[in-house]
């Protein structure tokens, strides 16, 4: 899905600086994309990555030699993801007390031990060169905030829009309805670019708005027929829509179909039925 090797820090626009999280993997591709946003000495700094210790040089290195400064201003979170939210106690612990702002998601976000300012829909955070304002975004994650950057008509898309590939729907906190929801709004607002919490930036938003909204009503027509054509339980439905995936992914996968039934079982065009050994089978109206 991602095999892209991409620079360890990039400039992408007079005010975006992106440097990555040195977290390359299955789910996070190339790594964790952390954005220093700004013109001035004091550059807000979103999502600082999962805590890999070879990542604070690198980003020292953005600052002195993009902005001429040696420490981030404040620190915004798109959602408690460890691979979003995992660095900012190192970045507190080398630049020293910070503001460290995201949306509250209560018995999530104590894990990590942060002192956190609680980001709600609208609010809006200036740096010299920046104005980001929070759009609340639920669907990957119930916290998740995008952030409008209103000088280039720019959207930080966290995990809600990714570089390459989509994202998955975690059973945990994830909700496919909401997460179509999302997208539809993002349209709205007529973006210019995409900066993605992970991979390469998205110069046609529309397009890649539509692609994925496209996307989840192709899986979900797949998911209606595989049931129609017996496969009853998440397990086979991924077996049969999933087959150009590699298995380590299905697990992940299986999450995502088990989202799309549950919001056909709201719209009461699925029912769920449990056999003798427990396991959910699934019919189609
Ligand atoms: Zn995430």
């Amino acid at each position: 899905m991602w095999g892209m090797q991409l620079p360890d820090i990039e400039r992408w626009s007079p005010r975006v600086v992106v440097v990555r999280g040195q977290n390359p993997g299955l789910f996070t591709g190339p790594g964790t994309n952390s954005y220093l946003v700004g013109t001035g000495a004091r550059p807000l700094l979103i999502d600082p990555g999962a805590g890999q210790p070879s990542y604070l040089p690198l980003l020292e290195q953005a600052l002195a030699r993009e902005l001429g400064c040696d420490a981030p201003g404040d620190v915004l979170v798109t959602h408690v993801h460890a691979d979003h939210i995992g660095g900012v106690a190192d970045v507190l612990a080398r630049f020293g007390p910070r503001r460290v702002s995201k949306m509250p998601w209560p018995g999530k976000d104590e894990r990590y031990g942060l002192e956190l300012e609680p980001i709600r829909a609208g609010d809006v955070f200036r740096t010299e060169g920046a104005t980001l304002r929070a759009i609340h975004t639920p669907g990957h994650a119930e916290d998740h905030i995008c952030f409008y950057l209103e000088e280039e008509r720019a959207l930080f898309t966290g995990d809600v829009v990714l570089g390459a590939g989509t994202t998955v729907i975690p059973l945990d906190g994830g909700d496919m309805g909401l997460y179509l929801e999302s997208l539809a709004r993002l349209l709205e607002l007529e973006l210019a670019r995409i900066y993605p919490g992970h991979g390469p930036f998205i110069a046609e938003p529309a397009a890649k708005l539509h692609e994925y909204i496209e996307h989840r009503h192709e899986r979900e027509r797949q998911i209606v027929a595989a049931v129609r054509a017996g496969a009853t339980t998440v397990e086979r439905m991924v077996e049969r829509i999933y087959v150009d995936t590699p298995r380590s992914l299905w697990p992940a996968a299986g999450q995502s179909v088990l989202s799309h039934l549950l919001k056909l079982e709201r719209e009461h065009r699925a029912l769920r039925s449990r056999d003798v050994d427990g396991e959910d089978h699934w019919a189609v109206s």
